[in-house]
């Protein structure tokens, strides 16, 4: 087998075996088939495609390229999340601990920044000291000791998504549905949690623009999920607009912590809590929805969830005392407020155009292995459906350098559309998928 041949039946539309599809990802992630023919195969699966079949086999293949680990010694039941990817969607760092702070461990391996989305590694590792790169006894040791574990992947665990997902990053091969579904569920069945609630982001911050191929999205992953025995939910949210204020490494890190102070914005809260919910009823650990949110509610009150947080960070490495702390995280060295150019309702926040203006502000990346400026980004004082007086502050815009932050201010002050009359309200929730 060659791997050229693989690419060019892919790029003429035609089906590939599994035998072909292990090959190549075992092929790419020895390193003997190079970055640009999984480049060229990657545009090809984008554009042509993979049947249900080929993605399953293209899941198993990258969950099998290092270990898959078994946490049933641990634990006979732990939980998970993933987003699909959004724009100020930092959930896993507010729902991990609360989550775990009801006695429920969480095991997840999480991404990085991808296109114009940001990723959770990049977010805690603006905390000092937080190690993502966790060696597979680490990852377990972690776990067993604090009940919360968050890695990326390494050479141990899912190395193939690793690999590919640097290069789909840089490559405009992203919003593909073989290609996301594949990537999430590797890290979920190579992670091992028994329970997985997948969080498939919709709209203009998403990588699935409409509701048909997010439900598409979910469908197919939650079925990859049963095919290996796992309990899985889908939760399909609105990412029209930011999730939260937030949008940026550290500035997403203050917003989480200030949510599990109790002191989170509206719609970021309840999306925690709605994802939060979906796992403590997967693992039978509530008797119904309200029992659920009313656990969680009062986590969150009592402390208990900042407490399991800063025992996680610590646990891996960071320093804890961020949570009393901002100022230990990076911090920007020109900080903006940006004011209403007129009167009237928000009616749009382009969540892409944010995201790919925080990338170009240096919070994300261009090329494969650049570094991350953690401190950039912006925080929203008003979101869609506010009213606002023309000169009222809109946004605060946080960056290093002069230029770039010109050319993020009119490219944010672009992304908001203003109308006369009050949009109707989105919804934040759209489906559960079981
Ligand atoms: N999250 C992932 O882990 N992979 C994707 O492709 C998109 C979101």
């Amino acid at each position: 087998m060659k791997a050229v041949d693989i690419i060019v039946k892919k790029r003429d539309g035609g089906v590939l075996t599994r035998e072909e599809i292990e090959f190549f990802v075992q092929g790419f992630t020895r390193g003997d088939i190079p970055d640009y023919q999984v480049a060229a195969w990657a545009m090809a699966v984008y554009w042509r495609g993979m049947t249900a079949e080929e993605t399953t086999a293209l899941t198993l293949a990258m969950a099998h390229s290092g270990h898959v680990l078994d946490l049933t010694p641990i634990a006979p039941r732990v939980l998970d999340k993933h987003s699909s990817g959004g724009v100020g969607d930092k959930t896993t760092i507010v729902v991990a601990p609360l989550v775990a702070s009801l006695g429920l461990p969480v095991g997840k391996m999480s991404g990085r920044g991808l296109s114009f989305s940001g990723g959770t590694l990049d977010k805690l590792e603006s905390i000092p000291g937080f190690r993502a790169d966790l060696t597979t006894p680490e990852f377990l040791t972690q776990l067993q000791q604090h009940g919360i574990v968050v890695s990326g992947q390494t050479h141990d665990l899912a190395p193939a998504d690793g690999k590919l997902y640097a290069l789909r990053d840089v490559t405009g091969t992203v919003s593909s549905l073989p290609l996301i579904a594949s990537s999430i569920m590797s890290k979920k069945i190579a992670a091992g949690a028994h329970i997985i609630v997948l969080d498939v982001k919709v709209g203009r911050g998403a990588f699935m623009k409409t509701e048909a191929e997010a439900a598409a999205l979910a469908e197919l992953m939650v079925q990859i999920g049963h095919g290996v025995g796992r309990k899985v939910a889908a939760v399909i949210s609105d990412m029209n607009q930011p999730l939260g204020n937030a949008v940026g490494n550290a500035l997403e890190v203050i917003e989480a912590i200030e949510t599990l102070k109790g002191r989170g914005p509206n719609d970021f809260v309840e999306h925690c809590l709605e994802v939060a919910t979906q796992m403590v009823l997967l693992a039978d650990a509530a008797r119904d929805e309200h029992d659920a949110r009313t656990r969680l509610n009062a986590a969150l009150a009592e402390g208990r969830a900042l407490q399991k947080f800063a025992e996680w960070i610590e646990g891996q490495g960071g320093t804890a005392r961020v949570v009393e702390d901002y100022a230990i995280l990076p911090r920007a060295a020109i900080i903006e407020t940006i004011t209403a150019p007129r009167e009237g309702f928000i009616a749009a926040i382009d969540a892409q155009e944010v995201g790919l203006t925080v990338v170009d502000l240096g919070g994300g990346r261009t090329k494969k292995g650049d570094p991350i400026d953690y401190a950039v980004g912006v925080v929203f004082h008003r979101k869609v459906g506010a009213r606002v007086a023309r000169g009222e502050p809109l946004l605060t815009l946080y960056a290093n350098d002069r230029a770039k932050c010109d050319a993020a201010k009119a490219r944010l002050l672009a992304a908001i559309t203003f109308s006369d009359s009050a949009p109707p309200t989105p919804p934040l929730i759209h489906r559960i998928i079981k």
